[in-house]
């Protein structure tokens, strides 16, 4: 779906740090989880952003910081104009409304105790102001009919639905209170490979039936590239590289985004073969223990002096001034042409190319 006009979110330098502490009785802080580390980016009315990264990076505490279910430890969220992250009760509970969370595993999500139909009208027992007693269970059954669900389900509980079913009582959950931004946390994560592409239609469907913005996240590229008007990827509490779904599939100017991508399947052999798998020597770094400078250079192969006293900024490379390479990066050497770690690639594919 296409933006337009000004931004539902503004995120600005935003920053989660949990404290790190060791002993049980006596707590003595030793240190700090940095989850979330210095994250900007905004998100258009009607434009599905989507977050990527490997697991532990931080996706979940995004989540978390923009559906106001933690408080940051610095920066700031603007939702229409206004910072959330300061306010406290009517006007807390009125914003909370309005950017609703879809959770990743319909499994434990759902109470197993409640009906479908108390699940998906809870939001109004914490809002009752959204609507009138009287109406809320013509609404519960609305909402299960525009998930794609029998409205006489409501009587049934979650153990007798699918994963792919439960996915969308979810959904009906997060839509009773007409939210404008809808964060889905790696959605369809826990479903069947031939469910997934189920509920991201829902969601695409929902998402102009509603005119809803979506933060949508993922821990791979591959999931988020039909959905997504633009795409983000993080690394250890970052996002590394922001830009247009064709600029970042296409041509990917941080060292991560490219080796993400290497192991993404091609479906087309011509272009398969100026591809080669970069396979990244090393783990990823304990957020506790963040490398200095560029914090991704202790698994890149561009890695030299600079990245490790200068911190890479997220702003486009200044050669890149138009075209598709034209979008935020944080690498010193964004600009150079990509070249990949001789040691350490395969071919992808097969045979011979
Ligand atoms: P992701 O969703 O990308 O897998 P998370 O946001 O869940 O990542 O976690 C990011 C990092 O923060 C991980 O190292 C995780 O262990 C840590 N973390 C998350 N929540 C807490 C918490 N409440 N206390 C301490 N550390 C946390
Ligand atoms: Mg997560």
């Amino acid at each position: 779906m296409a933006t337009s006009g000004e931004p539902v979110l503004e995120v600005s330098g935003l920053v989660k740090h949990y404290p790190l502490t060791r002993g049980v009785l006596f707590k003595k802080q030793i240190g700090a989880v940095r989850a979330v580390d210095g994250v900007d980016f905004t998100l258009g009315r009607g434009e599905t952003l989507g977050i990527v990264g490997e697991s532990g990076c931080g996706k979940s505490t995004v989540a978390k910081l923009l559906c106001n279910l933690e408080r940051p430890t610095a920066g700031s969220i603007r939702f229409k104009g206004e910072d959330i992250t300061r306010l406290s009760g009517r006007a807390l509970k009125a914003v909370r409304r309005n950017i609703q969370m879809v959770f990743q595993d319909p499994y434990s999500s759902l109470n197993p105790r409640m009906t479908v139909g108390d699940i998906v009208g809870e939001p109004y027992e914490i809002h009752p102001e959204a609507a009138p007693k009287g109406d809320r269970r013509r609404r519960v059954r609305d909402l299960l009919d525009v998930v794609g669900l029998d409205p006489d389900f409501v009587n049934r509980y979650p153990h007798q639905f699918s994963g792919g079913q439960r996915q969308r009582i979810g959904i009906a959950r997060g839509l009773a209170l007409r939210p404008e931004v809808i964060v889905a946390d790696e959605p369809v994560s826990a479903l069947d490979v031939s469910v997934q592409a189920q509920v991201i239609n829902l969601l695409d469907r929902l998402q102009t039936e509603f005119e809803l913005s979506y933060v949508f996240i993922a821990h791979d590229l591959s999931i988020v590239r039909h959905i997504s008007d633009r795409v983000g990827v993080m690394y250890l509490g970052r996002i590394v590289e922001i830009g247009r779904d064709a600029e970042i599939y296409e041509h990917p100017t941080h060292p991560y985004t490219q080796a993400l991508l290497s192991a993404v399947p091609v479906p087309d052999p011509d272009a398969r073969q100026d591809r080669e798998r970069i396979i990244l020597s090393g783990d990823v770094p304990s957020p506790t223990d963040i490398p200095s400078g560029c914090r991704f250079r202790t698994r890149c192969w561009k890695a030299r002096e600079r990245c490790a006293v200068e911190v890479p900024l997220l702003a486009v490379p200044a050669s890149f001034e138009e075209g598709p390479a034209a979008h935020d990066s944080a690498c010193h050497f964004a600009e150079e042409k990509r070249v990949v770690p001789p040691e350490s690639t395969q071919a992808n594919g097969n045979g011979p190319g």
